[in-house]
């Protein structure tokens, strides 16, 4: 667990040293659970933002962008089900004075004994070897198997409690699991209550005349008030899709886990229009796609797993999770969501306005029935971030500290070096970055013994290094150091555009989707 946290805490304060999130205000101390993007993370958040749009705007002819707008007519957020349902359960010890989420300290307990099972599944590969069957010791082990049905239970009854707002179940649930505040130790609990996480605002010059209005607290609602807006005007026909990203925000009652959880922060989400019944297909599909979508960035298969939900949201009729190992262990990175014609149903109602599809080959009109991939944008950096940080042991008994960052995420691609700062070195490296800087974003250094560049260029997630030295000035060639294995070739400068290009252009990652 200590380890656990220490790794976290380079996680955050290398984004720190290295430009990529800074805390939102920091001059005045901060501002709990909202962060800034510096100069490498707005560029690596761009991208990443970038791999989904293509991935499921311009790479699907039946899918559409949209930008909404982030105030929308309150009573939006009635329909929805937000002013009413958009709760989560708290918590307080009365010894610490500590607030959590109910809900996630029974969700960290079952953590614990899935932590305790992958123990487990060490030791007996340890143990076993080559002949090691996972699928049969997951299955087989008495210890392993009472850990899972343990955590099965317990989720299933949080599920059902939560579904009735039975919130004394929930506390009882704490109560008898033994669950203490992480803080403190403490098992002093208040009794469990709902509390709406929407930001409220105001719109309008005088009070009296003033709107309450709410900060949009997902980017869903947008696509769904313009349904027929772009149906109609882009020919839309079923089954088609509308993605958008863009911000949201929710007062969340715990958020102590850096960019996993923020009170502001950006969603990328899809609404996948699609006739009734056949929402089980295409949660198969998108469910799928989306994993497909995960693994083409490499970030290891061992690192995702689906998780189906026992409880289901008051729109849903089906919905997994795509969890992703984060340094505190697996949580959600993304959700699929099949939404019925809740969402459109009730706009209906509560604007009195169709909002139907015409099925020019049944005749008929219906409620396009919702399948939804949702996903946050800052959650998926820190995913991409704290993954590709590592702590090398090189051959010669050093370390090096590494952000293998997959190239086509990667803030700048290339750094350009002259060995010395004279000889006329830096002019030719000024001039390759002249060249490049119009296809890639490349950065000049010329600061430091060479050696101290490449570690800081390692460190800043920098897929190649490019050497300028004296025999450049002789035979117009470099050498190209590759960032994740150290090794040095040495090209023409003719090349480098391709070579480059080869390893960060976003088509031929996007179609290891394929
Ligand atoms: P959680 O259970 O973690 O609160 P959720 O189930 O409420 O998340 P959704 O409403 O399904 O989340 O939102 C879709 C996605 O938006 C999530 O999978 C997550 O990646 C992202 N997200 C939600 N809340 C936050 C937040 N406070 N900070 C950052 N990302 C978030």
């Amino acid at each position: 667990m200590a380890n656990q946290e220490d790794n976290f805490k380079k996680v955050i304060s290398h984004a720190k040293e290295y430009g990529y999130v800074f805390q939102s205000s920091e001059i005045y101390d901060g501002l709990s659970a909202i962060y800034d993007y510096g100069q490498n993370g707005a560029e690596l958040k761009k991208n990443i933002r970038e791999y989904w749009w293509k991935a499921m705007v311009q790479l699907n002819d039946n899918i559409v962008g949209l930008d909404s707008a982030i105030f929308m007519h309150p009573t939006i957020w009635k329909a929805s089900g937000h002013v009413d349902a958009f709760n989560d359960p708290l918590i307080d010890n009365k010894d610490s004075k500590k607030r959590y989420r109910a809900d996630v300290l029974i969700e960290d307990y079952v953590g614990k004994l899935d932590s305790k099972i992958e123990k487990e599944v060490k030791k007996a590969t340890k143990r076993f070897g080559e002949s090691f069957d996972k699928e049969q010791f997951l299955s087989t082990n008495q210890r392993v198997v009472d850990y899972k049905e343990q955590g099965d239970a317990i989720l299933k009854r949080m599920g059902k409690s939560l579904e009735k707002e039975d919130l004394a179940d929930i506390r009882a649930l704490i109560e008898e699991l033994d669950i203490a505040c992480p803080m403190s130790g403490s098992k002093n609990w208040t009794d469990v209550k709902q509390f709406n996480l929407m930001f409220g605002t105001k719109l309008g010059a005088s009070a009296e005349s003033a709107m309450d209005l709410y900060l949009r607290p997902e980017t869903a609602q947008g696509i769904f008030v313009n349904f027929l807006n772009v149906q109609k005007s882009g020919r839309m026909k079923i089954p088609f899709g509308i993605a958008q990203t863009g911000k949201a925000f929710r007062n969340e009652i715990v958020a102590r886990q850096f960019i996993f959880r923020m009170r502001e922060f950006e969603q990328m989400e899809m609404q996948f229009f699609i006739q009734p019944g056949t929402q089980k297909e295409w949660y198969d599909v998108w469910k799928e796609k989306r994993m497909k979508w995960h693994l083409s960035l490499g970030l290891g298969q061992d690192n995702y797993r689906f998780h189906d939900h026992d409880k289901l949201a008051h729109y849903a009729d089906a919905a997994a999770d795509i969890e992703f190992r984060f340094p505190f262990g697996f949580k959600e990175l993304e959700g699929i969501h099949s939404r019925t014609d809740f969402d459109l149903g009730s706009h209906e109602k509560f604007s009195g306005k169709k909002l139907q599809y015409f099925d020019h080959e049944t005749n008929k009109n219906y409620v396009p029935y919702v399948l939804e991939t949702s996903i946050g944008l800052d959650r998926m950096f820190l995913a991409v971030f704290s993954n590709s940080l590592q702590e090398e042991e090189l051959e010669n008994g050093t370390t090096r500290t590494v952000l293998k960052l997959p190239a086509v995420l990667a803030p700048n691609k290339a750094a350009i070096l002259p060995l010395l700062k004279k000889d006329g070195l830096p002019e030719v490296a000024h001039e390759i970055v002249d060249d490049l800087k119009w296809d890639f974003n490349v950065i000049y250094d010329e600061k430091d013994a060479v050696g101290r560049r490449y570690r800081r260029q390692d460190a800043n997630g920098t897929p190649f290094c490019i050497t300028v030295d004296h025999q450049t000035l002789e035979d117009k060639t470099v050498t190209i150091r590759h960032r994740d294995s150290m090794e040095q070739e040495r090209v023409a400068i003719a090349d480098l555009k391709e070579i480059i290009h080869e390893a960060v252009d976003m088509k031929s990652w996007l179609k290891k989707m394929d």
